[in-house]
């Protein structure tokens, strides 16, 4: 098995640098996946990302999974971060919808207990056509519903990308859903450094102060449980969800710098969801780069070629991203003008009657 290792693991590193792998062919594929690629932490779907439902793991299995672990040094109370499907969505007005949800959210928090997991991220969906806060009460009821039917799993909210009705994109609304649980020692946060730059929060330079301080008065440090790292692919507020491997996008590197420099992100998962266009091994180096950055103290000119080079490597999609960016704020302008002028033409002949 450890002939298929492409990059040796970092011992003792206080940053649990590692990535969304593959359990395809068995939840304890995951391991040797993991392992394979240098991870200190991972990431994995419990169960197919595209089905409701999935056949319940063979005893074989999980006692397969707790092996590697063991054997493979992984904790899996602190260094696994299954990531729930992404169609759950317990903030949902239609009753039978989430109903729906709740059973397969219900379900991987099982599973992860049957592996003996610790962490469970999840996306805390959107209210949809719903009144926002009555969603969020359901949101939060169902979590606590949940967490009364296992018993140590703790519940991962991530936030998001989008505006609107989607849960997250504002920190505030996780903070309103921890506020309503009843045991706060079973929830936490996982901040996806490119949602949280599409979703308008700046951090770069010394808006990344501002955004963890503004984090602690909102929810506060102690419910911070894990990193998604991904660079962006369209710039600051463009509230899309699309990652982009590290230093290629509109974050960049000087960012990992700071955040390697950052003391209470050590110990908790940090995951690499970044876009994989051949295989795995894309995430070893990135890791390896990570592991550079924090550990190597590379000196101002090594890091700078290295910023240029990325930077350079993703070039092509960030003008086309912009390009696009800037054609759908055109639409929108237009869209707005004609609003504007057919709500001006509605109110004209009111005005015409007052007269
Ligand atoms: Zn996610
Ligand atoms: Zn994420």
């Amino acid at each position: 098995m450890t002939s298929n290792v492409k990059f040796l693991r970092l011992k003792d590193s206080s940053f649990l640098f590692g990535a969304h792998v593959s359990a395809a062919g068995g939840v304890s594929n995951s391991v040797d996946n993991a392992f394979n690629i240098g991870c200190n932490s991972f990431a994995l779907f419990l169960k197919s990302p595209r089905k409701w439902e999935s056949k319940p793991y063979t005893e074989e299995e999980i006692n397969s999974f707790k092996e590697k672990c063991k054997k493979f040094n992984y904790d899996p109370r602190k260094h696994i971060l299954p990531h729930g499907q992404y169609f759950i969505n317990l903030a949902n007005p239609e009753k039978e919808k989430a109903e729906k949800s709740y059973k397969s959210f219900l379900d991987d928090l099982k599973r992860c207990e049957s592996l003996d997991i610790g962490l469970y991220n999840f996306h805390p969906g959107s209210s949809l056509k719903g009144d926002h806060e009555t969603q969020l009460k359901q949101l939060a009821s169902y979590i606590n519903k949940a967490i009364k039917e296992t018993s140590f799993v703790k519940v991962v909210l991530e936030n998001m990308a989008g505006t609107g009705n989607l849960v997250g994109s504002d920190l505030k609304d996780l903070k309103y859903v921890i506020d309503l649980i009843e045991d706060k020692s079973r929830i936490g946060v996982c901040i996806d450094t490119c949602h949280t730059f599409a979703a308008g929060y700046d951090l770069l330079d010394k808006s990344y102060d501002e955004f963890w301080k503004n984090f602690d008065e909102v929810i506060g440090f102690k419910y911070l449980s894990a990193i998604h790292l991904n660079d962006s692919k369209t710039p600051l507020g463009a509230n899309r969800d699309l990652h982009e491997k590290l230093g290629q996008g509109f974050i960049g590197l000087e960012f990992l710098k700071r955040l390697t420099s950052s003391d209470f992100i050590k110990n908790m998962p940090i995951i690499l969801e970044t876009p994989i266009i051949k295989n795995d091994d894309e995430y070893g180096e990135e890791i390896k780069l990570l592991e550079w950055i924090a550990y190597e103290n590379p000196s101002e000119d090594e890091f700078n070629k290295k910023v240029i080079m990325l930077q350079e490597a993703g070039a092509t999609s960030r003008s086309e991203q912009m390009k696009a960016l800037e054609k759908k704020s055109k639409k929108l302008a237009t869209a707005t003008k004609k609003r504007v002028k057919t709500e001006d033409e509605k109110l004209n002949p009111v005005k015409k009657a007052k007269l």
